[in-house]
């Protein structure tokens, strides 16, 4: 995370994120995709995004933050913890879900008792465990036990030479099939996480044939973003985006399971432009899956707070906005100026500003944020030239 304020020395080095679905409240059978009460996402997110703790004992070559085996020595105390909980509260009914990440949440000592506080609050959990040697049978079997409404685990090959290679640890692929299994017979709905970068674009079917025959109840792709140790895998190309979100989408009609996307929000206009092309209307294109995502995107229906307390749009987009140590979570997403902004996508710049599925989409603010340095600029993963005119320039006097 790169933070103002933050020491040079700490930064890129926050944690690692384990993507999870931009579009789900719940990673779950019953709750993915499963509708969730309407919100005004300028007021009230649908997904707190928490990273517990850096630590973490996997290397993952795309970690964006080069999570370390140890704590940051500021990560939230437990009291503190405790006080964000309190904080999302402050968002009022519907309550966002929150989901927790890091690093791996498995090395929280104080984890079972943060979701049993979390859950007495009447806040959803959910989280997304490494797979390491930690993520036992009986862990798993505890986090069904203290009620978490899903489990988000990372697959990014159909075998396990490639998944090993990217996740930098040898029998990860094993241990996180094995997971997927326990989580099944425990009933604990499963998210899977999926990386869409070049290195793993061409096994992605087989990926999909790998999880068909299992209880999986959401595969998210989540679109690499170059930031942390992402930089060193290769983001597809616009085009080769294009191709592979209309191939989910035509996957997404017959699978077992809903499949989405993760930091790649023209996945709606690609989705919406096939119903249309074949004469679907506007009733059935908002009956689809894909339209549980609409409107959602980086700081708005997303918030991400640090492992220290920074308050974000979003994992992949390293703007910090405040701080729960000495703001209001609810505050600064409501209110702080980058927040304020991130809510309006008619402000945005270039197409997605002006494109007509900017409200829809707008594209990820992540990515437009690696690539031009501002948060409001146009996603480069998208090539779509909108039909409107683009606004103009008042002319210059001189
Ligand atoms: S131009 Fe921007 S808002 Fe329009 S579809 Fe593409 S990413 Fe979305």
């Amino acid at each position: 995370m790169v933070m103002p304020h933050q020491p040079a020395a700490d930064r890129g080095k926050a944690s690692t994120e384990r993507p999870v679905d931009e579009q789900a409240a719940k990673p779950a059978h019953g709750h993915a995709g499963g509708h969730h009460a309407p919100r005004d996402y300028s007021q009230t997110p649908l997904n707190i995004y928490w990273e517990m703790t850096q630590a973490c004992a996997l290397a993952c070559r795309h970690c964006r933050a080069e999570a370390m085996p140890q704590p940051h020595p500021d990560q939230l105390s437990f009291p503190e913890s405790l006080q964000l909980l309190d904080q999302i509260l402050e968002f009022g009914q519907p309550l966002p879900q929150l989901i927790l990440t890091g690093g791996d949440p498995l090395e929280r000592p104080d984890l079972f008792t943060l979701i049993d506080a979390a859950r007495e609050r009447g806040i959803g959990v959910s989280i997304t465990p490494a797979a390491t040697a930690a993520l036992t049978q009986d862990v798993l079997a505890r986090l069904r036990d203290h009620g978490i409404d899903g489990l988000g685990l990372s697959l990014d090959g159909s075998r396990a030479a490639p998944h090993d290679a990217i996740r930098g640890v040898p029998g990860t692929f094993a241990r996180t099939m094995q997971a997927v299994e326990w989580a099944g017979e425990l009933g604990i709905p499963i998210q899977i996480n999926t990386l869409a970068a070049a290195e793993t674009a061409a096994d992605i079917p087989a990926i999909y044939e790998l999880l068909r025959p299992h209880r999986i109840a959401r595969w998210s792709l989540f679109f690499l973003i170059s930031v942390g140790r992402g930089k060193v895998l290769q983001p597809l190309s616009a085009d080769q985006a294009e191709g592979l979100m209309a191939w989910i989408f035509e996957t997404s009609r017959n699978s077992p399971f809903l499949v989405a996307t993760t930091e790649a929000p023209s996945y709606r206009r690609v989705a919406i432009e096939m119903m249309r092309s074949e004469g679907a209307g506007g009733d059935a294109i908002r009956k689809s899956g894909v339209a549980r995502g609409f409107g959602i995107r980086d700081g708005h229906g997303i918030v991400f707070v640090s492992n220290t307390g920074e308050i974000c749009p979003a994992g992949f987009l390293p703007l910090s906005a405040g701080n729960i140590r000495t703001q209001r979570l609810a505050d600064v997403y409501r209110n702080a100026p980058l927040f304020d902004r991130l809510h309006d996508s008619s402000s945005f710049e270039g197409r997605c500003g002006y494109c007509e599925y900017h409200a829809l989409c707008g594209g990820s603010r992540a990515r437009a944020y690696e690539a031009t340095g501002s948060a409001f600029g146009t996603d480069p993963l998208c090539l779509y030239e909108p039909s409107v005119t683009p606004p103009q320039k008042p002319a210059s006097d001189g």
